[in-house]
């Protein structure tokens, strides 16, 4: 849960223990005991994005919540509130974390609590605003790059917009530019979301990350919302996929009912906003608002003990959360074998494998707050 080289010191291990056994305990006497406050924490720097993807609330433009920028000091107000126990700080929530021109000076503060951060971007505004040497400079911890194609065509099927070329050229810019500070941080991670266009990529993956600087290749499973998205996205293979049907629904392959994020973690909107966690897009389980109360009040209120409760006694029935990734057993899929089988050459997007193309051409500039 925790990347390494944080320092731990004695009352952040006293917490990381309230927290665990408070966990544990709830599940035995079937009640929200919280004895601690979240070593993680989710931030959201800015909801828009510069992409379309049409299974993302944002780049599909279906969010129904005010749109808007996180400030510098709204960042370190919620820091200051949620809390010294928060290790490890995630920059992304729906929207393009690097379009926020304050985020390296996020990251820099984040770096000077001690606070492990991590983004995860397109990639495709790296280019732009110096924002290379910022990132390095402000002590990132983590850049994930999201690419879910390995030829420009296949690319550009989801990532609507974006241009694999200019991702690329900006991964290895940010590799030149890490190696020569010899430093291994941040870690480049590749991550790519396995669907029905791009599975017969998968062989390639591994070598094409390398190839384009990543340290490693992360593979996610994708989130789809209705039967129709299922038809056109979900991948063929079953590992490669987080859903089994269940009667007439599509539920996750989940080991546990409950949920660990709740105890551990928190998720923050750009305007301070609590929500349980990123699976949240609308904020329909608004738990109150970091910047105007205090959230040790939030954490253990009244609205977040009721969800915990529902959690902990009923399970998943709140369609949210029967659709997250939380409990899932983590998989393996045998890059070795596959790449030993893969024809020399990426072959094209095979044509029954093709979602239909989205049409957005009603989508006018939507209001924007700060
Ligand atoms: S959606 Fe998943 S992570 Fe979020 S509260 Fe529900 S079970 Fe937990």
């Amino acid at each position: 849960m925790l990347p390494r080289g944080i320092s731990l010191r004695p009352d952040f291990l006293v917490n990381l223990a309230a927290l665990s056994s408070s966990y544990a305990l709830s599940h035995v006497v079937k009640r929200p005991l919280v004895w601690g406050y979240p070593i993680s924490i989710m931030i959201e720097p800015i909801s828009r994005c510069n992409l379309q993807c049409p299974l993302c609330p944002i780049g599909a433009r279906e969010l129904k919540r005010d749109l808007g920028v996180m400030t510098l000091e709204n960042f370190k107000r919620i820091l200051d509130n949620v809390g010294r126990y928060v290790k490890v700080v995630a920059l992304w929530n729906q929207g393009e974390p690097t379009i926020n021109d304050q985020l390296p000076e996020m990251i820099a503060e984040a770096t000077r609590r001690g606070i492990y951060s991590m983004v995860s971007t397109n990639g495709m505004l790296l280019h732009r605003r110096n924002l290379i040497p910022r990132l390095l400079d402000a002590g990132l911890g983590e850049l994930i790059f999201s690419i879910d194609g390995l030829t420009p065509d296949s690319y550009k099927i989801y990532r609507i917009g974006g241009e694999l070329d200019v991702v690329v050229a900006n991964m290895l810019e940010f590799r030149r530019q890490r190696n020569a500070r010899v430093s291994k941080r941040p870690k480049m991670i590749m991550q790519w979301l396995p669907m029905k266009h791009n599975q017969h990529e998968i062989p390639y993956l591994r070598a094409k990350a390398k190839a384009w600087g990543a340290d490693s290749v992360e593979i996610k499973t994708a989130q789809i919302y209705t039967d129709d998205q299922a038809m056109q996205y979900l991948p063929d293979a079953e590992e490669l996929r987080r859903y089994q049907r269940v009667g007439d629904r599509w539920d996750t392959k989940r080991r546990y009912q409950s949920c660990k994020r709740l105890w551990f973690s928190t998720m923050i909107d750009w305007n301070g906003n609590v929500v349980p966690c990123c699976f949240d897009k609308d904020e329909q389980y608004l738990m109150g608002n970091a910047l105007t109360q205090d959230f040790r009040d939030i954490w253990h209120g009244e609205r977040y003990n009721a969800f915990r409760t529902k959690l902990i006694t009923q399970g998943r029935v709140e369609e949210m959360c029967r659709n997250c990734t939380e409990g899932l057993k983590s998989y393996y899929i045998p890059l070795d074998k596959l790449e030993a089988l893969a024809p020399p050459e990426i072959p094209p997007v095979p044509p029954e494998n093709m979602p239909k193309q989205p049409d957005y051409s009603d989508i006018f500039d939507l209001p924007v707050k700060e």
